[in-house]
């Protein structure tokens, strides 16, 4: 039920998606019961009015199912005097009897930045403990420390126009065309536009590798390797920017060397790299003799226990190149998160202080004197996975966790979970009743009901530095708050009313934007000074703003490119080379676990799908935790696509569908990591991660982790459509996704297809059931009627593979059935073809739909999409509509 009440004037708001760091414009218009419609915002200059498939689907993700409502402590509801009194008890108890660094926060790049900073603040400078960590430790905190290393800061050098203005985009460990949508049509647009060339460096050929000029799939974990190899050619071809390199850097001949003993030469490069040579040398050529040049680097080069050296290796080439802050030229860091960069800017990571401060003296000087903190902290905190291995220490007795999951995404998620049990106190404030992390328990549990996107009222910070408004355009449901609220109440109990009595969120930015300005003089990249007296109506109406936004002269209208003018952060301004360390694995193959698993996302859902697992589109393109492999691997395995898998690590397991694809090397499995306990039976990828830190950024390697894999063997399988979120016996195999009208489980089971009609027919008792029973060949169908109505189908069938369900959604969908209807849903023969799995999220359009457009004579992607609109919004579907194109011509060839 949906019970958001709101007045009924619709009114177009301004604000920003909730998703990843490409950091959308969305126009919300709310319907006055609750929901919204939603569109791209023409003038955001992120986007320009597109929307991928989550943000085109957000209106389908504000129904108040599973929402938090109300505070409660141990299970039971209390007020808000109440919890907050417990929270604020409880801390101040474990500071008293342990110190406070026995205190802990783990945050959130889903926090806006007004949340972060009063977090931050709190914990830092009036609590006392450096232990204030967030989920953006496991999204781009190697990007972060290779910038500092390079530049002194981190600063993004360039902007999104870049990637419009360059004529090779190369694009490293970044799925750009699922993770980051709306960034790719802007490359594909300038591919139509400039000619430029796409060169996709990744393990695993995925949709945007399909897409490049040049792919090259080298081995996991090679990349310093091929960028070392990239500087070589670089200065053997007297392809160096000498001007820049002597006038604005140090450490080149240090790097140089350290890249020759690592890849002396193309040859080299190839075979460390398992790349053909020819492709080697063609990539190298290709940046040789291309000015305008952006590296564009993600998760697959941060998610590693190497990922800053492998940072540094790509901005290595970019320095010795004097390709950095220029028009179409620069390394780029893409963000995962929608506000990975303002937890940057607030100093949420627990090696920051606060405003892109660390622990010098005279900084932590500064920051105490700003907030008249009484216990400021004095060094850095621990990261993450130093965190909660605390937390299994009994190191940690408070933990507070705000905004995300961290019992599925942490890497050894499952002894995660278990470690929470011990805590002293556990304080979740969320806006999901069911996530598995508010699920989780301590000796002392709280739960704080938190405000929803569209709800929220702050800012957050894309990848390019921009600063945009997220707006409230709905009422907070129940009992939820707003963050900041919550967190400076906390504060209040704890004696620090006055450092923490913010009317609103603009005042809480004005105050960032001072302190991000205080004795800066150009010491520092972050400074927003240019706002911090910004009035309550300008926060209200604020446009998007690029920082640096400086009081004094050039940026003060916001800057888009930093250190073309050879100027770094460091003290005597000249950026660093890094001699980058050799290559290596973090853990080495062995019998036990011979693969190499890599973990990730898939296009149409985020993060642990508490709210893209809401809709219905979203759901349909991947309905079950699955892992990729490569043909010759399954064969050797004894696993076939569409059949069910162990995957097993040191650490965890996860049972998975298989999906068998040319597109992964031999020897690694990739799978993604969005199931939880509430989606899936045996889908928690996080928890067979090892996730072993990078020395220098603490991030954990989450892309290469020993696993082995055995097929999983079940009688039968089969899948349940019901109105309401039905759960099935223990020890069944399950995954769930949202259906239109209603919820889909798919399942495995041992029982035979007698036993299954007994215990499932049981759920419906009272309502007329239609049955098929075939039980010799162990198949068993039913649908349950609530007069006209069907409330509940079920299909099973003896194998591995699973039933389809297109068609039985369909009428699923239509609720109300005419008698031939009921007759074809019973005997599993669809009287109509269905629309097949959802290939086009956006205009909702299935695979064998555009199977038959192709039949019918559209033989490219524009004609697909003239004829069933497939491919024509977010276009992150065109690569599987391309590749369909010539297997469908094959097909109808023979
Ligand atoms: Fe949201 Fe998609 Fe834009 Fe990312 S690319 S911000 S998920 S609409």
């Amino acid at each position: 039920m949906n019970a958001h009440v709101q007045a009924p004037a619709p009114t177009v708001v301004k604000t920003t998606c909730p998703y990843c760091g490409v950091g959308c414009g969305v126009l919300a218009t709310p319907d006055g019961f609750g929901g919204a419609g939603i569109a791209g915002d023409t003038e955001h200059p992120a986007n320009f009015g597109r929307l991928c498939s989550k943000g085109s689907a957000l209106g389908e993700t504000l129904s108040l199912d599973s929402r938090l409502l109300h505070p409660s402590v141990d299970g039971v509801r209390a007020s808000w005097e109440s919890a907050l009194g417990t929270v604020a008890g409880g801390l101040r108890k474990v500071a008293e009897q342990h110190g406070p660094d026995a205190i802990a926060f783990y945050l959130s790049g889903q926090l806006l930045t007004e949340d972060y900073y009063v977090a931050n603040k709190l914990a830092k400078g009036f609590l006392g403990t450096p232990h204030v960590d967030t989920n953006s430790r496991l999204c781009m905190s190697s990007a972060v420390a290779a910038h500092r290393r390079a530049f002194g800061s981190d600063t993004v050098p360039g902007c999104y126009e870049d990637l419009d203005e360059a004529d090779v985009i190369v694009l490293v460990g970044s799925n750009t065309a699922w993770c980051h949508p709306i960034l790719f049509r802007r490359m594909v647009d300038a591919r139509a536009k400039r000619g430029t060339k796409l060169v996709v460096i990744d393990p695993r050929r995925t949709q945007t590798g399909e897409e490049a000029d040049l792919f090259l799939g080298l081995k996991p974990g090679t990349d310093t390797t091929l960028f070392s190899g990239l500087l070589v050619h670089l200065a053997s071809a007297g392809a160096l920017d000498y001007r820049f390199v002597l006038d604005h850097t140090t450490g080149f001949e240090g790097a140089l060397e350290r890249a020759r003993s690592i890849a002396p030469d193309i040859a080299a490069t190839a075979a460390a790299t398992g790349l053909p040579e020819a492709d080697v040398g063609a990539f190298f050529a290709l940046f040789t003799r291309t000015k305008r040049v952006v590296t564009a680097f993600s998760q697959g080069v941060n998610q590693s226990a190497q990922g800053t050296d492998k940072g540094n290796a790509i901005i290595n080439c970019h320095l010795a190149t004097g390709r950095i802050g220029k028009t179409g030229a620069g390394p780029f860091s893409l963000t995962g998160q929608p506000n990975a960069m303002g937890g940057r800017e607030v100093g949420g990571l627990a090696n920051m202080l606060a405003a892109h401060m660390h622990f010098a003296p005279e900084e932590v000087d500064r920051v105490r004197r700003f907030w008249s903190a009484p216990n400021i902290i004095t060094g850095e905190g621990m990261k993450a996975v130093a965190l909660f291995e605390a937390v299994e220490r009994g190191k940690i007795k408070a933990l507070w966790v705000m905004g995300t999951n961290p019992v599925v995404s942490m890497p050894r998620a499952d002894a995660i979970r278990e470690a929470i049990k011990g805590l002293d106190l556990y304080v979740v404030s969320e806006a999901v009743a069911d996530s598995d992390t508010a699920c989780a328990t301590g000796r002392k549990t709280i739960l704080l009901p938190a405000q929803a996107w569209g709800e929220k009222d702050g800012t957050v910070t894309n990848s390019e530095r921009r600063i945009s408004r997220q707006r409230s355009f709905l009422k907070s449901p129940g009992e939820a708050r707003a963050d900041w609220a919550i967190i400076s109440d906390v504060a209040k109990r704890l004696g620090h009313g006055e450092a923490f009595a913010y009317p609103n969120a603009a005042a809480i930015f004005r105050e960032h934007a001072s302190l991000s300005a205080f004795e800066n003089n150009g010491t520092r990249d972050f400074d927003i000074g240019a706002v911090s007296d910004i009035s309550d109506a300008a926060y209200a109406g604020a446009k998007p703003l690029q920082w640096p936004l400086t009081k004094r002269g050039a940026s003060k209208d916001g800057k888009q490119r930093l250190f073309a003018d050879g100027q770094f952060f460091t003290f005597d301004k000249r950026a660093r080379f890094v001699a980058v360390q050799p290559p290596a694995l973090a853990q080495a193959v062995s019998e036990d676990f011979p693969f190499v698993l890599n973990t990730g996302r898939v296009r149409d859902h985020w993060h642990t799908m508490t709210r893209t697992g809401k809709s219905q589109r979203l759901s349909a393109h991947r309905d079950v935790p699955f892992v990729e492999i490569h043909p010759d691997d399954a064969a050797a395995m004894g696993v076939t696509h569409g059949g069910l898998a162990t995957v097993s690590t040191a650490h965890g397991a996860a049972v998975l569908e298989i999906m068998v694809t040319d597109g992964m090397r031999r020897g690694d499995l990739f799978a993604a990591f969005h199931w939880s306990g509430a989606t899936a039976s045996e889908g928690r990828v996080g928890a067979l991660a090892r996730g072993i830190p990078d020395p220098v950024s603490g991030q954990p390697e989450l892309k290469a982790t020993p696993a082995a894999i055995a097929p999983a063997v079940y009688r039968s399988r089969g899948f349940l459509l019901t109105r309401d979120q039905r759960s099935l016996p223990a020890g069944w195999w399950w995954a769930r996704a949202t259906i239109l009208g209603g919820s889909g489980l798919h399942f495995a089971t041992q029982e035979s297809s007698r036993e299954v009609a007994l215990m499932l027919r049981g759920m419906f008792q009272g309502l007329e059931i239609a049955e098929y029973a075939d039980h010799a060949r162990g198949r068993y169908r039913f649908a349950a009627y609530d007069g006209d109505r069907l409330v509940a189908c079920l299909a099973l069938a003896p194998g591995e593979a699973k039933p389809g369900w297109e068609s039985e959604k369909a009428y699923f969908a239509a609720d109300d059935l005419e008698p031939s209807a009921r007759r074809a849903l019973l005997s599993g023969r669809a009287e109509t073809a269905s629309a097949g799995p959802t290939v086009c999220a956006c205009h909702g359009v299935g695979l064998d739909v555009i199977a038959a457009t192709i039949a019918a004579g559209a033989h490219s992607v524009e004609a697909v999409g003239v004829a069933c609109k497939a491919g024509t919004n977010c276009g992150s579907c065109i690569p599987e509509i391309r590749k369909l194109l010539p297997q469908a011509l094959a097909r109808d060839a023979a």
